[in-house]
């Protein structure tokens, strides 16, 4: 007797929060594993130090990325804090087609618009999760230890962050955050649950 055996097309994880959550240390632990690709997206804003070049995003022009939005290539784009950041479509398709899960670590606009993406495939795919920061207080606290911005900036992230926190209702999940160890447990079991859906698996 032969065993059963699933195939199962991949999962869209987009994961959103306000900036300095710690969503891109989770992203970053989460990209450590074998689990997912991580999608690198463009961004016309400067590296920052440490950062590399097609590894943590495409770092473009602007006239570089307006050239890829005419050209149709991105998923979804928006402006975020007065830089533009998309996700390129043709990587994304390509990993879920062949069942690899995708990680996109995306701000609420580009969710709102990968929710309202036509293509079967996407909206088949797609699993979207926030991160709640535990308080407002706490979120400055997280902002202001990572010391990569300027005061300014600090208060332009956190007026952004109080508007995004509205949106939370609209993501299938929402994870309130506590410790890095404790947000990875909690996006874990989202994981695996989401992995066993009847609807994904095809029987081969
Ligand atoms: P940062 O400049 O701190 O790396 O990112 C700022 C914000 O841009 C974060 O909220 C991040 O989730 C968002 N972001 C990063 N890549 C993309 C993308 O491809 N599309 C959209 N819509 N937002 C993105």
């Amino acid at each position: 007797m032969t065993a059963n055996s699933f195939r199962r097309q991949g999962i869209l994880f987009v994961i959103s929060a306000p900036s300095g959550t710690g969503k891109s240390t989770l992203c970053g632990n989460l990209r450590a594993t074998p689990d997912f690709i991580y999608s690198v997206s463009c961004t016309t804003r400067p590296p920052r130090p440490g950062e590399t070049n097609n590894v943590d995003y495409h770092f473009l022009t602007v006239e570089e990325f307006q050239q890829k939005i005419k050209a149709g290539e991105m998923l979804e784009h928006a402006k975020v804090h007065l830089n533009y950041y998309g996700t390129l479509l043709a990587p994304v398709k390509k990993a879920l087609e062949e069942g690899t899960d995708v990680l996109l670590d995306i701000d609420v606009q580009g969710a709102e618009s990968i929710r309202g993406c036509k293509d079967p495939l996407i909206r088949s795919s797609l699993v979207d999760v926030f991160i709640m920061p535990p308080t407002l207080e706490e979120l400055e606290r997280r902002l202001r230890k990572r010391g990569t911005e300027s005061e300014e900036q600090i208060q332009m992230r956190l007026a952004r962050g109080k508007e995004e926190m509205q949106n939370w209702r609209l993501y299938r999940y929402t994870i309130l955050s506590g410790s890095m160890e404790e947000d990875l447990i909690k996006f874990r079991a989202i994981m695996r649950a989401e992995r066993y859906l009847s609807s994904r698996l095809t029987l081969v």
